[in-house]
């Protein structure tokens, strides 16, 4: 019996692992955490009978302890819950399906206490990869990637060392605004940007994706997993998404995966990983789809890409305020606050006053998310 722990249980991804646990029946739940979103965490519980239960904040914690009074779980608030979860000795694996930079310390916990981690969080890699990746190796903990590209990749690239690759192939499918330019995305609504043409994801992830910010991300996440220069990591825009990434090898060799757009195969692949199970669903059917296309990526009208190639290369906190600039941006924009066309503004605003720090701390990884919190809370 596999035994995992969930950041994030209640999100797309945390619930997403929950059915590929229902469907196997041969995984143990450990420990569970999520925000605020009691109601679900209490089925989860009385479903999967976790020992912990980790809720954001003491408030939303009490509520649930109430609910679930009649059960033998241990409900822990804030980040004293999540490290504890990370860290509980009944978990062989850590899935960080947790959204934004609050994943970081829980990971470093997970890390440092052997277990293994099936990777959604990609914030953790994109701002504190230089602190993970050499941690990881250290302990010997296997970082595995369920981002669907990424785990792509990590199959396209099966037991080749790093020296055979020439480059990371990235799949993008454009998101819903592909083929627009830059002054025709003034108008674009919240409900405009939610509606993604291949994937179901939370929120967040979903503007991003209309935005590359998200390929941008990506690319950094690339870099740190597979340990490759960021201008190794080219993104090619597949718009039927049934390319999920591919690796070119040195000798010309382009090797891909493919797939229906289903977050459970590489939910499913990191936690069974190097074993592949039977997953019910929908198959590629070739003779449907008749055609695969390809683009280049317009980083003139989506510039967050453009932004994030730069940020990954001058690296140190730069990353940080990157990802924590959208992040805010993002919540504006889906708080009907500021416009589409200034999330990407935001984070070009933020990355141009910065003063990058070489090799961040934890703590000044932080303490720039919150600098650049303030920036923009301050011209607003
Ligand atoms: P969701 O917004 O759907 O879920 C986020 C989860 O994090 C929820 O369970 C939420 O709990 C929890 N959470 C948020 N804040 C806290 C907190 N302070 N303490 C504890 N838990 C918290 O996000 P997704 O599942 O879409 O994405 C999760 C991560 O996976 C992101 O990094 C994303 O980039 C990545 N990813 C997602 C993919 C997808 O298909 N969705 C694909 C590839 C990567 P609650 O809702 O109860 O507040």
């Amino acid at each position: 019996m596999k035994k995992i722990a969930i950041l994030g249980s209640t999100g797309s991804i945390g619930t997403q692992t929950l059915e590929v646990v229902r469907e196997n029946k041969d995984i143990e739940v450990a420990g569970i955490a999520a925000g605020s979103n009691i109601r679900l965490m209490e089925q989860q519980i009385r479903e999967f009978h976790p020992r912990i239960a980790a809720v954001w904040t003491e408030e939303k914690a009490r509520e649930l302890r109430e609910l679930v009074h009649d059960t033998d779980v241990k409900v822990t608030s804030g980040m004293d819950g999540l490290l504890e979860l990370a860290s509980m000795e009944e978990s062989e694996i850590l899935v960080t399906a947790i959204v934004g930079m609050i994943g970081i310390r829980p990971t470093i916990a997970a890390i440092e206490a052997g277990k293994d981690i099936a990777l959604a969080n990609k914030e953790t890699l994109v701002t504190a990869g230089h602190i993970i990746m050499p941690l990881a190796e250290k302990m010997g903990v296997k970082i595995l990637p369920v981002d669907s590209e990424h785990s792509a990749i990590f199959q396209s690239l099966g037991k080749s060392p790093t020296k055979e690759v020439h480059k990371i192939l990235l799949t993008a499918s454009g998101g819903p605004f592909r083929g627009k330019k830059k002054e025709e995305l003034c108008d674009i609504r919240v409900e405009d940007a939610l509606k993604h043409p291949n994937w179901v994801m939370g929120r967040k992830i979903t503007i991003d994706s209309s935005t590359m910010v998200n390929k941008g991300l990506e690319v950094m996440e690339a870099r740190w997993l597979f340990k490759v220069k960021i201008d190794d990591v080219q993104v090619v825009v597949q718009p039927q998404s049934v390319i999920h990434s591919m690796v070119e090898f040195v000798d010309g060799a382009v090797i891909a995966q493919l797939g229906t757009p289903d977050m459970k195969l590489p939910i499913q692949y990191a936690l069974y990983y190097p074993m592949r199970r039977y997953l019910p669903g929908e198959r590629v059917d070739f003779w449907k789809i008749g055609r695969l296309d390809f683009e280049e990526p317009d980083m003139e009208t989506f510039y967050g890409l453009k932004l994030a190639y730069e940020a990954g290369r001058k690296g140190g906190t730069l990353p940080t305020v990157f990802n924590a600039a959208n992040e805010m941006a993002v919540g504006l924009f889906l708080d009907r606050k500021i416009s589409y066309p200034e999330i990407t503004e935001t984070i070009e605003d933020c990355m141009r006053v910065h003063r990058t720090i070489p090799d961040p701390t934890v703590e000044q990884i932080l303490d720039t998310e919150a600098a650049t919190y303030e920036r923009i809370q301050s011209r607003r």
